[in-house]
């Protein structure tokens, strides 16, 4: 299957991977071997205690925080179910790093822990049911859950910090450092502006100590790792690495550069002190506690909320879920804590962390997850794409199972093993993948992963390109290609048909009642009808959606066709300058130049419509999609709009060229063109002596200078604008 100038993939490759259609059941077994809980305990254990060095103490971290939280997780699962893998060393029994060298170390008066995490809804609401029990409030049968007060503060994602406080003036500044001691930052501390260095009371206590976060907004984070990428230093990993290395700098002068922040959420009061003249009384919750830190002159984040039950703390999470994304500095969860004091008191802490509080953490967008196989997708272009299979992991909202690898370099860069564990990453909407590999914790005897050098669908040799990326199947007539270009004509975008999902696509292509999209125009509804999951009337509903979509605008056939390079925008924009399939097949081999003076459509474009025309099957399909009646060309109505749109009075650009460049502020591209076209001016690609205008925006690169040194006038989007008002 080989073809001039494509190389056999891999010849020396000994396979050694399984394989597996787009959408099929697993058939192969895990590849990982059982792995012995104590052995797995000890595996974690090591690498949880190097990371955390690189944290705590290098400021460098070896790997996301998401990724340690769920190992963590999973050590502490092992823990539990067996108690005696627990060793002192492990991570789960220890607070944060052990203080920094350099600095002096002391210790705190009151011990500085960390928090509890929740990770879901229910692990809150499991949280909470642990609470009402140690504090023997729990409901009856039948009773309804007690409603205790808490409050609902931000869990900011930089570094706390210990002040202490005499007789109201700034004495001491520390770390957390491990719980019980800390590094002694002070004169570092004394540089940060919403750090009171003399408290704003009239009757300061003998003694209180303030807790709270520093912080790095993320605008000074970027500057900084600009600098640092331009001195040739190490960037830090995150806001929260470059703050923790910042308040262990020596000289607090570069302290004071960087301009931290800090938060006051904690208060701890000698117990003597009490309120005289306008000073706060002496707080009974933590709410109080966060008005008598904003009295004596701290600044406490403005977006705490306190809640009369466990329903307010959720609904809070959930709309700071999209809020946060919006504030200038990092939040990963929120920070939920028992209100009143007393009963915080009554609570008390576990080894770790105070039983009063919990951090509930937003879905990750990274998570470890085991490799359970390597199977290869081929898409409708015939590029193979290697997915890794993996043990199901929650990820930004939803639970993921499968990610792309992109291609075969993307797999050796990796080093992907049998049985390795991956670091998968989903944001958003943003398709998951794979981003590394953990092979610290690859298990003996695991066997490299490969591309296979055959096609798993039709058997023939995969090719790949010279300096090309993709390995590709060339046999066009491999069911995996025609199954992705019948999934990309009836998809929304394309020819939007309903009711022809994936599994009715294999169906058809399986039984070889469908060769080619123009096949999917000739079924027959009774034949429909006997197919698996069809009946007579979601047959005879699709056999008329198919007729309907042959009315579907020129573009849109077009785009449906799935020309390389062809997407939904050029599509539109090709489909506007070519009526037909025809026009554009003699546009593309002969005048390609008239494909390249459309403003947006590039060489590359044309030259994958000059190769889609020359090849006879495309050529085929044209004429068989012709003769189930599709006319290829634009449609009455949109050849009647294009009249009325050549017609209109709006000529008051024109005769006139226009060359749009960089970025606008306002408008997009397309949106810049449409309104010049609309006007009756055309839009041009590059820069002549004959362009009228340059329409610059920022950063515009070659096209300016060239408008300059040919004095074409250039234009700025406001006076674009004015032109266009003018009558
Ligand atoms: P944590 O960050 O999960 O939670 C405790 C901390 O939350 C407190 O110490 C405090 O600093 C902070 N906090 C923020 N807002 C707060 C508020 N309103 N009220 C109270 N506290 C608030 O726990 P941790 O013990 O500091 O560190 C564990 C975290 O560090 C984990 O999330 C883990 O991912 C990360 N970590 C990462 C690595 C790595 O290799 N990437 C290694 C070690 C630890």
């Amino acid at each position: 299957m080989s073809r001039p100038g494509a190389e056999p993939l891999h010849p020396s490759a000994t396979g050694g991977i399984t394989t597996a259609p787009a959408n099929a059941p697993a058939t192969s077994p895990a590849t990982s071997p059982a792995t012995d809980p104590g052995q797995r305990a000890g595996e974690l254990r090591q690498l949880l205690n190097r990371a955390a060095h690189a944290y705590y103490v290098l400021d460098s971290p070896l790997m996301e925080d998401p990724v340690y939280d769920q190992l963590y997780r999973e050590l502490l699962e092992l823990e539990q179910a067996h108690p005696q893998l627990i060793s002192p060393d492990s991570p789960t029994q220890r607070v944060g790093g052990a203080p920094v060298e350099g600095f002096v170390s002391v210790g705190h008066r009151i011990g500085l822990l960390s928090l509890d995490n929740a990770f879901s809804l229910p692990e809150l609401e499991a949280w909470y049911g642990r609470l009402l029990k140690v504090l023997d409030r729990e409901p009856q049968s039948g009773e309804a859950l007690p409603a205790l007060p808490l409050v609902a503060e931000l869990k900011i994602d930089g570094n706390a910090l210990a002040l202490s406080y005499e007789h109201g003036v700034l004495v001491r500044a520390a770390t957390r450092g491990d719980g019980e001691r800390g590094e002694e930052i002070t004169a570092n501390v004394r540089t940060i502006a919403s750090v009171p260095l003399r408290l704003q009371l009239e009757n300061p206590p003998a003694w209180v100590e303030v807790r709270g976060e520093a912080l790095i907004p993320d605008g000074t984070f970027a500057a900084i790792n600009q600098e640092r990428a331009a001195r040739g230093e190490a960037l830090f990993a995150n806001p929260r690495n470059a703050c923790a290395g910042t308040l262990r700098q020596l000289d607090p002068r570069v302290v004071a550069a960087r301009r931290l922040d800090f938060f006051a959420y904690t208060l701890h009061l000698s117990g003597d002190w009490q309120a005289t003249g306008p000073d706060p009384a002496r707080p009974s919750s933590q709410w109080e506690s966060l008005q008598w830190l904003a009295a004596a002159g701290f600044r406490v984040n403005p977006n705490a909320e306190r809640c009369p039950d466990l329903a307010a703390v959720e609904a809070f999470f959930g709309r700071w879920d999209m809020g946060r994304r919006q504030l200038p500095y990092a939040t990963d969860g929120v920070v939920v804590k028992l209100d009143d004091l007393r009963l915080q008191a009554d609570a008390g802490f576990t080894q770790k962390a105070p039983r009063w509080a919990i951090a509930l953490k937003y879905p990750a967008e990274e998570a470890p997850s085991k490799l359970l196989r390597l199977s290869c997708q081929v898409g409708r272009t015939g590029v193979v794409t290697p997915v890794a299979e993996f043990e199901p992991v929650p990820l930004a909202g939803t639970t993921v199972s499968r990610a792309t690898l992109h291609n075969a370099d993307r797999l050796v860069e990796l080093d992907l093993h049998s049985g390795d564990t991956v670091v998968v990453r989903k944001a958003g909407e943003i398709i998951p993948e794979v981003v590394r590999v953990l092979a610290e914790l690859r298990p003996a005897g695991a066997q490299r992963l490969q591309l296979p050098h055959s096609c798993p669908e039709c058997g023939s040799e995969l090719v790949r390109e010279a300096g090309e990326a993709a390995t590709r199947c060339v046999n066009s007539s491999c069911p995996a290609i025609l199954r992705g270009s019948l999934r990309h004509w009836v998809s929304k975008g394309a020819l939007d048909v309903d009711g022809l999902g994936s599994k009715l696509i294999e169906q058809l292509v399986d039984r070889g009642l469908v060769r080619s999209i123009a096949d999917l125009y000739r079924l027959d509804g009774a034949l429909l009808a006997s197919l698996e999951r069809m009946g007579e009337t979601s047959a005879s509903k699709l056999v008329a959606a198919l007729e309907t979509s042959k009315q579907q605008p020129w573009h849109r056939q077009l785009y449906g066709l799935g020309i390389h390079h062809v997407g939904e925008v050029n599509a539109k924009a090709l489909a506007r300058a070519f009526g037909s399939a025809a026009e554009l097949d003699a546009a593309a081999s002969e005048t390609p130049e008239q494909i390249t003076a459309i403003h947006g459509i590039g060489g590359e474009i044309a030259e994958s419509l000059q190769q889609w025309f020359a090849t006879p099957a495309n050529h085929q399909l044209l004429a068989q999609l012709a003769a189930v009646g599709f006319a290829l060309a634009r449609t009455e109505a949109e050849r009647a709009a294009a009249d009325q749109a050549s017609g209109s009075d709006n000529t008051l650009l024109a005769g006139l060229t226009f060359v749009l460049t960089g970025t606008l502020p306002a408008l997009s591209r397309s949106q810049a063109q449409g309104l010049i076209e609309a006007a009756g001016g055309k839009v041009s690609g590059s820069v002549s002596k004959k362009t009228s205008y340059v329409v610059a925006g920022s950063e515009a690169g070659s096209k300016l200078s060239k408008a300059e040194s040919l004095g074409v006038p250039v234009l700025s989007e406001a006076e674009l604008l004015n032109l266009l008002q003018q009558n």
